[in-house]
């Protein structure tokens, strides 16, 4: 069965076709640029090809990933008709989606009703299913929410100590983010355990640009560093995470800007960016050995959040089965990994240093044999568990 993962923004679809027998993709890319003068789209198979053509809307971007995936030269399905089912990710379910839910037209206007806690993914996400609708008639299509996995947490844990009428009016709570990705290593962590999920305490390390945490109590979302939106929580590539909201205030009127223009800055230059002009690990590792210390800075700073969070989760959970570290980062940066858990050797947590440095991308454990808490690396695959959901919610 072949299950097509889409993921539409504002100007991009992304997309993924898996075949559900072996878990794998048979095709992957996006479609960017869309409304430009010029856009592109990139089809990655075994080789990738990428072709320089205009957008002017989602539609023509999908017409061309079914044109892609079903080219009699490089095409990996004879026809569109193979395609079982659509999965959409969609960042924003509010607090009207818990779970997975099959696409009808009261779920298309629930994601459309939670556009002022998304405003620039869920308007995207609305176009791409739209679309899909109109290209695959009578193919079942599923969403899945970035925000359900953590729908469990509590009115203490979510609610902000802000007049309660902004949460009544408006919805000022705390959502959190990345949920398909903290779900699935969770799930794969317990397999590692060798323990049912629900008798699990997990925290959940998700570090790519974009990172946040969470707290999973017996199989369930207890806590989580996002917030109302993805800024807040841990320093990432290029946001800020948790600062003094006063900070916002006080930089408008210095500089003279509008709290959309801060909200901006704290977006888009902050975060391990805004310290030392670089969000990529990769690059402040080599300015380290350079020397500079502002990307030691940089570095120092993200562990330390990273630390902080992690202890305040053991806390919260009373007791920890495992760490669990993925995303670019996490997955790739063993230096960020061992900085982040250091001198905790009291609480049970340790690392082995050969098996950090030498973790061969198969979920695996990198603590030392007799830690109490178990530090595990998996490499998180968000599109494979919207297929699943998907094959799950529809029953196929
Ligand atoms: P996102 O999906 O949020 O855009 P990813 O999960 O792909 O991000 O993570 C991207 C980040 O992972 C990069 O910005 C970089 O900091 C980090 N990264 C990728 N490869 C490596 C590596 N080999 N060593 C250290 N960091 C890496």
């Amino acid at each position: 069965m072949k299950i097509l993962v889409i993921n539409a923004g504002s100007s991009s679809i992304k997309y993924q076709l898996l075949d559900m027998s072996t878990g794998k993709d048979l095709a992957s890319g996006i479609v960017e640029r869309i409304g430009e003068e010029m856009g592109s789209i990139t089809y990655k198979t075994d080789s990738k090809i990428v072709n320089e053509q205009p957008f002017p809307t989602h539609r023509e971007g999908m017409v061309e990933v079914i044109n892609m995936l079903t080219d009699a030269d490089k095409g990996v399905v004879k026809d569109k008709a193979e395609i079982a089912a659509i999965g959409h990710r969609i960042v924003h379910g509010g607090e009207l989606f818990f779970e997975p839910v099959e696409v009808n037209a009261e779920v298309l206007q629930g994601i459309r009703d939670c556009i002022p806690l998304a405003p620039l993914h869920n308007p995207g996400h609305v176009i791409g299913i739209e679309t899909a609708m109109e290209l695959f008639p009578g193919v079942r299509q599923a969403a899945v929410f970035d925000t359900s996995f953590h729908q469990t947490m509590e009115p203490k844990v979510y609610m902000y100590g802000i007049p309660y009428e902004y949460y009544k009016e408006y919805g000022i709570r705390k959502y959190g983010m990345h949920g398909t990705s903290h779900k699935y290593v969770a799930r794969e962590t317990a397999k590692l355990l060798g323990k049912p999920l629900e008798e699990c305490n997990i925290i959940t390390v998700h570090l790519g640009n974009g990172a946040s945490i969470s707290a999973v109590k017996k199989g369930k979302c207890y806590d989580t560093s996002m917030g109302l939106t993805p800024l807040g929580g841990i320093i990432m590539g290029t946001r800020c995470g948790d600062i003094d909201p006063a900070i916002v205030g006080f930089i408008a009127e210095r500089k003279n800007q509008s709290a959309k223009e801060v909200v901006a800055t704290l977006t888009n230059e902050s975060g391990l960016k805004g310290i030392c002009g670089s969000n990529d690990l990769r690059d402040i590792h080599a300015r380290i050995a350079e020397g500079d210390e502002r990307a030691a800075l940089a570095l120092d700073m993200a562990c330390h959040r990273v630390r902080q969070f992690i202890g305040a989760y053991a806390f919260e959970l009373g007791s920890v089965d495992a760490i669990v570290f993925t995303a670019g980062i996490g997955e790739n940066d063993p230096e960020y990994r061992a900085r982040s858990l250091s001198g905790l050797e009291n609480f049970g947590i340790t690392i082995n240093k050969d098996k950090n440095l030498n973790w061969d991308r198969t979920p695996s454990f990198i603590s030392d044999d007799d830690g109490a808490v178990k530090v595990a690396i998996i490499a998180t695959n968000e599109e494979l568990e919207i297929a699943n959901d998907t094959v799950k919610v529809l029953g196929l």
